[in-house]
């Protein structure tokens, strides 16, 4: 798993994600699902090269080959 190379939108934010992951469980061992689904951004793979990315941002390009990748919200 590679982070794209932003070139425009925001980046995930890992801090917040963090947070959520752990919040992710609680201490009854219940999944709390909301934080556990905002604890990652989310996978797409780059149409060219099939390299597995974060999905982050609105307009990114791949690390691996330079494809550019617009990012849609699902
Ligand atoms: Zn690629």
């Amino acid at each position: 798993m590679q982070r794209p190379i932003i070139i425009e939108g925001q980046p995930f934010d890992w801090k917040d994600g963090e947070k959520n992951m752990l919040n992710a469980v609680d201490e009854n061992g219940e999944v709390n699902w909301f934080a556990a689904m905002n604890a990652d951004p989310g996978v797409m793979r780059c149409p060219k090269c099939q390299e597995w990315l974060w999905r982050e941002g609105i307009k990114v390009k791949c690390p691996t080959c330079g494809e550019i990748i617009l990012v849609n919200g699902g």
